[in-house]
């Protein structure tokens, strides 16, 4: 105790002093502490900066994007191909080689048979309707995305479903439906059902890489696609 204390306390005047001094310090220091932001996770930092990107902005961050490892195997990334605005989405997986040769989505030998079911129910690709995968890098050899790659590049599928804004979204696949129902899905079971996707109706079928390899299904990707056909139609017809 110092010899001011001594005299403060024994003119009765050292608890004031001490009532007023330390509660004093005690509020400050949450005060402040409460006035600086609270650190943001880094990949809340990335998700936000890629949900206030434009079209723009989103082909440029995908072409110079390393935030998974599928950037090391790359020729390009692949955005996807189609209009600003369309009624129509359809996802896969990612980038074949050709994809990653040409730039563009399903431009390979599924793309074709996609070309000839999107004909088959008045569709092309640029016409209302626009194409896009889960990752926009190649796996090597065509390997399923990995959960952390799928991960990684979801803001950037997110940001392309705010700006296209599609009536109803076909997700081709396995992962595709994975990702964008954030659920364990069975093809299968999950064909002939309307999910939704913040909103937006969404129908799963085959991937058209998984037909080629069994034909007999085609017919059923074919009823898939009517029943698409027959759900827009009737958001058309409510005035949607
Ligand atoms: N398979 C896909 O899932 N996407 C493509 O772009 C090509 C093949
Ligand atoms: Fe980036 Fe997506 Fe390519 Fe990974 S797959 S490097 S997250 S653009």
């Amino acid at each position: 105790m110092t010899r001011r204390d001594s005299i403060l306390r024994e003119i009765g005047l050292a608890p004031l002093w001490r009532l007023r001094n330390k509660p004093v310090a005690k509020v400050a220091a949450p005060a402040e502490a409460l006035q600086l932001p609270p650190a943001m996770p880094a990949e809340d930092e990335r998700a936000r900066r890629i949900a206030a990107m434009g079209w723009d902005e989103l082909r440029t961050a995908v072409a110079e994007c390393r935030d998974c490892r599928l950037c090391e195997q790359r020729k390009q990334a692949v955005l996807g191909v189609g209009d600003a605005v369309a009624d129509w989405l359809f996802v896969g997986e990612g980038p074949g080689a050709e994809e990653d040769e040409r730039g563009e989505p399903f431009v390979g030998q599924a793309g074709r048979l996609l070309d000839a079911m999107l004909a088959a129910i008045d569709l092309q690709r640029g016409r209302k309707v626009y194409i896009g995968n889960v990752v926009k890098c190649r796996p090597p050899g065509n390997r399923t995305p990995e959960p952390e790659e799928t991960a990684a590049c979801s803001p950037y599928l997110q940001r392309q479903i705010e700006l296209i804004r599609p009536k109803l979204i076909v997700a081709l696949g396995k992962p595709a439906a994975e990702t964008l129902l954030n659920a364990e899905v069975k093809v299968g079971a999950a064909r002939g059902r309307l999910f939704d996707y913040r909103g937006i109706p969404l129908i799963v079928t085959y991937h058209p890489a998984y037909l080629l390899r069994n034909l007999p299904d085609k017919a059923k990707a074919w009823e898939d696609l009517c029943f698409a056909r027959r759900t827009l139609q009737g958001l058309n017809d409510v005035g949607g």
